[in-house]
Order: structure tokens, then C-alpha cells, then sequence
């Protein structure tokens, strides 16, 4: 298998057969605009030096600046963070927002450090990203294993290096810190939304649709807790450690009441404070990617169905709520297999939309409501996903080529208005 990178740009081939679009376009996002490596030196709590390698890519800014997670993960690797910003570029293009497409990340195991470490190795990355990044060039946010408090710490180092207080710099930042409201679960709700679409579509009746989610972090928890809300019959949730399955349905509250008292998926009924386990049976997460269900989210990282597994999968339709959880290959027998895959640059765009509000609201110093926040996220969300159903529907191609087509539609529009080969050939010839 090629890179992560090239995997991901033969999308921008196959989509540029259905839409109108100047090759130099394509030729432009096949090429991040710069990157940045770094090493981060970390006084650790022992007294030792330890160095952390960073990374942060924009990778095109002709709708925006760019906008995209700092994700904090072991595997994090320079193809990785290009191919992320990539499809940030794409997510924000799909949702019509004014931002183009970046991303960061740090080669590490945040849950073996403590929590003042984290918060050193936060501030460090700001300080070498301090020329890189900026309210008005790239914008970072959360992402796998970041969370609302190193933004936090990111936003005020990165206030302290500019001598003002800079809240537009980063999203996903704490409430009381300029953070938006709804921000913690907007994620979730985007590909809540794209399945209330399709609700409404298929004429769904909720409690006899099942749904496996793969990944209980934040997008996990709080798709699960939508769906089992509004009476869909979550079965089998994992998280890196394994998963757990039950063809009853877990009650979804008390699964996250577990997971955040004991840090494991546990099938417990929780009544007041008081928690008992109730049966479920234990599975692999590959197992649970294989369950004979309609819903299957993938919620944690990219490529876990591949070509290996794909023949193998048995859901009707798969939301995509992590970023790149298929591959290419596997996407191609998925869509012979019927299966409807619902991609990440449509399912999960409702985190960076939010984002995309967080930055609107901190640039005015005027906040909104919740309610505010969940009908412009509705609008956008319901508005797009209808976009892409139609292309799809009306060139007989898959959801995630019809993404691109929308997204490369509008990428194309403002890459053209700033001139390409055919305007200034004309002007001279
Ligand atoms: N990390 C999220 C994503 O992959 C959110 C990015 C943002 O909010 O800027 O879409």
C-alpha cells in the first residue's frame, strides 16, 4: 500500500470525472502548501529532558485560513498530519464554511505522562508553531486524544507569546474560556443530523435499528447517547481496550458513567449512584466491526476497514465519524456490497462547523445560545447532506465521490476566481 496521502488524493481523480473543474486545480491539492517539523523539548516531572517530535500542515487556504485538530497519538507521522489537513480542506469545502484545511499532531502516548507534562508539551507546541499558526492564517483545534483544556493552555500561551489576548487563535477551547457552546458534542451531532436525514428518507423507525459503535471517546459517547436518546438500539460499543455486545441494547448513560469512572467499556445499569454489570458478551473490535447491524459508526481512528475486512462487513450503512476510517480498496467493495457509507468529510464535519462558529463568535465578542449553535449546525448539515444525496443519486455514484464533487465544485470556484491557466492565457494570447 502507497502512503496514507496518496490514498486519500485519488479521490480528487475520480470525483473530477463528474464535476467541471480546471486540471490545475486538482494539481494544486495534490501539493499541501508547507509544513512544519518540530521538536519539542519537555522538562518532564522526574527532572529528565525528553523531546517530542511535532508537526503542523497547512494544506490549502484559498477558501480560509486554514482550520484543523492537533491530534496527540503514538502514530502520528508526517504523511498522517498531510493527509489530515487534506481532508480538512475537503470537510470545509463539503459544509460551504470560509476555511481551508490544516492540521497538527504530536508523536505521543499522552496517557503515560501526567497532566502537568501535558500541559508543558502544550505550551512547547505553541511556542514552536507561535509564526506557523494565528487567528487569521490557521486555526488549530482538538483532536484524537487533545481535549478542551490543552486548548485552553494552547490559547493562553499562545496570548502570553502575542502580549493580547487572542481567543480566535484555537477552538474547541473551554466555555469560560471563549469556547462555544455545543462545541463538546458538535461532532456527534453533524453525523446525528446526516442519520435523522436518512431517518426521515427511509422512513426509519428507530427502535428497530441497530448500531455499533467503534470508539467511545468524545464523538463516540455522544453519537451513542443521540441515537439512544431518540430510541435507536445501540448494541456494541469498544474502545481501545475491546468492546462489548448485547443484542438487547445497552442503556447508553450508564455505559459512559462507567467508562469515565473506570476508563473501560462495561455494560452496567446505573440506578442513582448505584451501578451493576448486566450481561454482555466481549468482543474485538474487529469482531465488532463485522456485527450483523444497520448503523455501523466508526469513531476512533483511520483505516480500520480495509481490504481485509471489507467483503467481511455486514452493516447497511456506515457513518463515518472518525477521520479515514476506510480505505480506498476497501471503499470499492463496500460500494459493490451495497453497504451506504456515509464519508467523514460530510459525517463528521459538524466538529469543525462549530469550530467555524467558536472562531465567528470570538472575533465578535458576542456569544451565542445553545439553541443558536444547534440550528445554524442543523441548517448547514441538513443542507449539505441533502447536496451530496442528490449528486449521488443523480450521477449513480458512491456518497463519498459525491463529497468531492460538491467539495471540489466550490474549491474550483474560488481557486478560478484568483485566475488559473485559462484566464491568463486569454489575457495574453
Ligand atoms: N479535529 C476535528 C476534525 O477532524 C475538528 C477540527 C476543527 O474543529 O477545526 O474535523
Amino acid at each position: 500500500m502507497g502512503s496514507l496521502f496518496d490514498d486519500a488524493i485519488g479521490n480528487l481523480d475520480m470525483a473530477a470525472e463528474y464535476v467541471s473543474v480546471e486540471p490545475e486545480v486538482i494539481e494544486r491539492l495534490k501539493h499541501p502548501k508547507c509544513a512544519l517539523e518540530m521538536n519539542i523539548p519537555v522538562r518532564m516531572d522526574d527532572g529528565s529532558l525528553q523531546i517530542f517530535r511535532g508537526f503542523r500542515v497547512r494544506h490549502n487556504d484559498s477558501r480560509g485560513p486554514t482550520k484543523g485538530g492537533i491530534r496527540f497519538h503514538p502514530n502520528v507521522s508526517l504523511d498522517e498530519v498531510k493527509t489530515l489537513a487534506f481532508w480538512m480542506t475537503v470537510k470545509c469545502a463539503v459544509v460551504g464554511i470560509p476555511l481551508g484545511g490544516g492540521k497538527g499532531g504530536v508523536i505521543v502516548d499522552p496517557k503515560q505522562l501526567s497532566r502537568m507534562e501535558v500541559e508543558r508539551l502544550s505550551r512547547g507546541y505553541i511556542r514552536q508553531a507561535v509564526d506557523f499558526i494565528g487567528p487569521h492564517t490557521d486555526i488549530p483545534a482538538p483532536d484524537v486524544y487533545t481535549n478542551p483544556m490543552i486548548m485552553g493552555w494552547m490559547m493562553d500561551e499562545y496570548s502570553k507569546l502575542q502580549r493580547q489576548h487572542s481567543p480566535a487563535v484555537i477552538t474547541g477551547k473551554p466555555v469560560s474560556m471563549g469556547g462555544s457552546l455545543g462545541r463538546d458534542d458538535a461532532t456527534a451531532r453533524g453525523g446525528y443530523f446526516c442519520v435523522k436525514e436518512l431517518e426521515a428518507m427511509k422512513h426509519w423507525e428507530p427502535k428497530n435499528i441497530t448500531v455499533a459503535v467503534q470508539g467511545f471517546g468524545n464523538a463516540g459517547q455522544h453519537i451513542a447517547s443521540l441515537l439512544h436518546a431518540d430510541g435507536y438500539k445501540v448494541v456494541a460499543v469498544s474502545d481501545s481496550q475491546g468492546g462489548i455486545h448485547s443484542k438487547e441494547g445497552f442503556d447508553v448513560p450508564s455505559l459512559i458513567y462507567a467508562k469515565l469512572d473506570t476508563k473501560k467499556v462495561k455494560a452496567v445499569y446505573c440506578e442513582g449512584s448505584v451501578c451493576e454489570a448486566v450481561p454482555a458478551e466481549h468482543i474485538t473490535n474487529e469482531e465488532l466491526l463485522e456485527l450483523d447491524v444497520d448503523i455501523l459508526i466508526p469513531a476512533a481512528l483511520e483505516n480500520v476497514i480495509t481490504d481485509k475486512n471489507a467483503s467481511a462487513i455486514k452493516a447497511k450503512y456506515i457513518l463515518e465519524l472518525a477521520n479515514g476510517p476506510v480505505t480506498g480498496h476497501a471503499d470499492t467493495i463496500l460500494q459493490k456490497n451495497d453497504v451506504v457509507v456515509i464519508p467523514d468529510i460530510l459525517a463528521n464535519a459538524g466538529g469543525v462547523t462549530v469550530s467555524y462558529f467558536e472562531w465567528v463568535q470570538n472575533k465578535n465578542g458576542l456569544y451565542w445560545g445553545l439553541d443558536e449553535v444547534h440550528q445554524r449546525l442543523h441548517a448547514i448539515m441538513t443542507r449539505e447532506f441533502k447536496c451530496v444525496y442528490s449528486i449521488m443519486q443523480e450521477h449513480g455514484i458512491s456518497m463519498r465521490t459525491a463529497a468531492y464533487v460538491h467539495a471540489l465544485s466550490r474549491l474550483n470556484d474560488a481557486i478560478f476566481a484568483q485566475g488559473t491557466q485559462r484566464y491568463f492565457a486569454e489575457s495574453t494570447g
